[in-house]
């Protein structure tokens, strides 16, 4: 069905992709009412959790297929990757209303997102690209940061819709611009990852105190996000499971990368860190966290 001679409804809210990060922000977006949230998923068994909140069959329902976002004004995607995102929006945009906006909040390939906006956009729709920090945690008290991408009219329009999840908003630039600086900002966290993989695999072999290694690193100018709660909350304890998946870390990196190659800019480190992130998706189990960089390290050791 095409709808686009409908107006869009913007308290008609689409989200598609319900997994560690998608689940918990479309409970902060179903928290109070205000919005009609239609959810959808690949996976049914989703539908499940979101049948025992309370918002369930009052302002949260699911849809079976696409076909069951027709009238929203605005959907949300929370993919794992451009490859999954570039195919369901080019099956959701000849459904969606002139004036709709579509906001990609998954971390994908601002290539590939720019290509998305022109198609959007030659169907009278808007496209913003909007990664999200703060991981899963974060994604549970709605206190991610939002990288924003995409005209200001648009923007200003998601903008109570996004002050459900996030509690720093930022504006990056033109559509694709927030997703170019998710990739770059998730290569300096994973080159931080494996610098504190490496160096606490030594500090063990070496006999050192792991807990009073965290506490230097972390009154030290070593100090990082790795160091200040990826160790200390999933390495030490060797639970790895903050909920990041080793594999989605690694295409951000390549994302970065392929973003360096277009610029003509040569990154040597980041070549490295892409290989390696590489090599440890190879050989660690399927699903793994990427806090689990550390077994990889120690593998080769
Ligand atoms: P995830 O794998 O846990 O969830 C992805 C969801 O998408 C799954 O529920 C899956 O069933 C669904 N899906 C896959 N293909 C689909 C399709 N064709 N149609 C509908 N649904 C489909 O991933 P995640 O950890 O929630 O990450 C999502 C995005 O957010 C990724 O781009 C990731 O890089 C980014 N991100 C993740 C984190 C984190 O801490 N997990 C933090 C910031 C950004």
């Amino acid at each position: 069905m095409n709808t686009t001679s409908t107006i869009p409804d913007f308290t008609h809210v689409g989200f598609i992709g319900l997994g560690m990060m998608g689940m918990p922000m479309v409970e902060n977006l179903t928290r109070t009412g205000g919005l009609d949230v239609v959810a959808h998923d690949a996976l049914d068994t989703h539908r499940a959790t979101l049948q025992g909140w309370s918002a369930w069959g009052r302002h949260l329902h699911w849809a079976e297929s696409l076909e069951g976002l027709a009238r929203c004004g605005l959907v949300i995607t929370m993919l794992p990757n451009s490859g999954i995102t570039n195919g369901v929006v080019a099956r959701l945009l000849p459904l969606l209303a002139r004036g709709a906006v579509v906001v990609d909040m998954g971390s994908s390939n601002p290539a590939d997102t720019q290509a998305l906006a022109n198609d959007a956009a030659a169907r009278g729709i808007e496209f913003v690209d909007a990664p999200v920090s703060g991981s899963v945690a974060k994604a549970r008290t709605g206190e991610l940061s939002i990288m924003l991408g995409g005209s200001d009219a648009a923007i200003e329009r998601i903008d109570a819709v996004m002050r459900r999840m996030g509690s720093k908003l930022i504006r990056t630039g033109a559509v694709g611009s927030a997703h170019a600086m998710k990739a770059l900002n998730n290569y300096v966290y994973a080159a931080g990852l494996l610098a504190m993989a490496e160096a606490v695999t030594v500090a063990s072999k070496a006999g050192l105190d792991l807990d009073v290694f965290a506490s230097v690193l972390n009154a030290s100018s070593g100090r990082n996000v790795a160091t200040e709660t990826k160790l200390t909350q999933f390495v030490i304890p060797r639970t790895f499971n903050g909920g990041f998946q080793l594999r989605l870390q690694a295409k951000d990196i390549a994302t970065a990368r392929e973003l360096a190659s277009r610029c003509g800019v040569r990154t040597p480190q980041m070549v490295l860190c892409e290989d390696l992130w590489r090599q440890a998706v190879q050989t660690l189990e399927p699903g793994a966290d990427n806090t689990t960089i550390v077994r990889f390290i120690e593998n080769l050791a």
